[in-house]
């Protein structure tokens, strides 16, 4: 690696979802003449996303960089939220892990234990809780509770008002951005372009593997009659599935189905996985039925055939950020704070996108 020409002052982000936005954010402060092309909100997974910042919740064996990459991210956060200057941007601060069953509080422990073992740290921040804790952290919960962990720190943002932030603060700091689909990165000038278009990546850079996952969420409306929003994010199985309710100002996003293999065609959400979101929501905290059901999204995750993101420069003059698969908002400042690092320098190893040099 050498440092980068002096020269280098304009980077042309291709895609203007949460990574390129908080990429283009990053290079803007960082003094670069920055400019956003992106091909609208139809194609953005950020768009459908809850917005959990799931570090030790998204703790699985196997997964261990994903991990490290994710408690890095995480502690990056607030001062991103500082950044954009509002911190109504945060949904919630922290988790609950809600055991159903007898089964599923040993298979909490296992995971807990797993964490701890990785993340020396998160012992302060993952706690076990009682059922009588559960019901007083979040009075709605059903009674058939097991216990549970209380992730400290582990909140979600809303998904949307950070877009919106995201947007103002790139522009506050003299960047553009433009609604433009890209066809091909030849056409483009700019001395580094960062090519952050989620799946719409693998069109531009064919060498990238990322695939779609789908995935659907539901968002839910509190009326007068209802209880109120539950102040964590609450976690559970039910029924042998993963289900969360992640809160909002007037309600609660309930999340998410995960198809893998599925026909790509296939865009819109699908019965039989709204049915199961709204059983196991309303299994989990039985006074949602009461609430309003105001939009039924289903959107495609990027995903990379290791499900690490693939944060790499590409060539002299490109680089690739995507395949961020479930936890695309959490990783977002870890990203641009790699892609920053990537700017710094150039490489002459163009094989390194499909290698991906990522580290925590
Ligand atoms: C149902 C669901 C729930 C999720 N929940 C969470 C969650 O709770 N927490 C979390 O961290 N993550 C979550 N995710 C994952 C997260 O949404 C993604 O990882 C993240 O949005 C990826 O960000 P991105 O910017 O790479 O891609 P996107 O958000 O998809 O943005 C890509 C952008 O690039 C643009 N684009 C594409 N092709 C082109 C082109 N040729 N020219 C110009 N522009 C182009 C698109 O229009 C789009 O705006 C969820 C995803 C889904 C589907």
């Amino acid at each position: 690696m050498q440092p980068l020409p002096s020269r280098i002052e304009t980077l042309t982000v291709v895609g203007g979802g949460v990574i390129g936005l908080t990429c283009a954010l990053a290079a803007a402060d960082a003094g670069f003449s920055v400019r956003v092309l992106d091909a609208g909100i139809g194609q953005r997974a950020a768009w459908v996303a809850a917005g959990m910042l799931g570090s030790l919740g998204e703790g699985h064996p196997g997964e261990e960089q994903l991990l490290e990459m994710s408690a890095s991210s995480a502690r990056r956060w607030p001062d991103l939220v500082a950044r954009l200057g509002d911190p109504t941007v945060m949904a919630a601060a922290d988790s609950l892990f809600v055991a159903a069953t007898a089964a599923d509080a040993e298979r909490l422990r296992t995971l807990a234990d797993f964490v701890w073992a990785r993340q020396p740290r998160a012992h302060d921040d993952l706690a076990p809780v009682t059922p009588a804790d559960l019901r007083r952290l979040e009075p709605a919960l059903t009674s058939r509770v097991h216990g549970g962990f209380r992730a400290v720190g582990e909140g979600a943002v809303d998904n949307r008002a950070l877009l919106g932030r995201l947007r103002d603060a790139v522009v506050a700091a003299g960047g553009e951005i433009h609604d433009r689909h890209v066809e091909d990165l030849a056409d483009l000038d700019g001395d580094q372009v960062l090519v952050a278009a989620g799946l719409g990546t693998r069109n531009l850079l064919p060498d990238i593997a990322v695939h779609a996952v789908k995935g659907e969420v539901l968002r839910l409306r509190a009326t007068r009659w209802s209880v109120p929003p539950p102040t964590h994010v609450v976690r559970a199985r039910m029924h042998g599935r993963s289900v969360y309710l992640v809160p909002r100002a007037d309600g609660i996003v309930v999340g998410a189905t995960q198809y893998e293999p599925f026909d790509e065609a296939s865009r819109e959400p699908e019965v039989g996985g709204v049915a199961d979101l709204l059983t196991d929501a309303t299994d989990l905290m039985p006074g949602l039925r009461t609430y309003e059901l105001v939009e039924v999204g289903a959107g495609l995750r990027p995903v990379s055939p290791d499900g690490l993101p693939v944060i790499a420069r590409v060539d002299e003059r490109v680089l690739v950020a995507t395949g961020h698969g479930r936890n695309g908002i959490l990783l977002a400042p870890y990203t641009a704070d790699r892609v920053m690092a990537l700017l710094d320098t150039v490489s002459g190893d163009v094989t390194s996108a499909a290698g991906k040099k990522n580290s925590c």
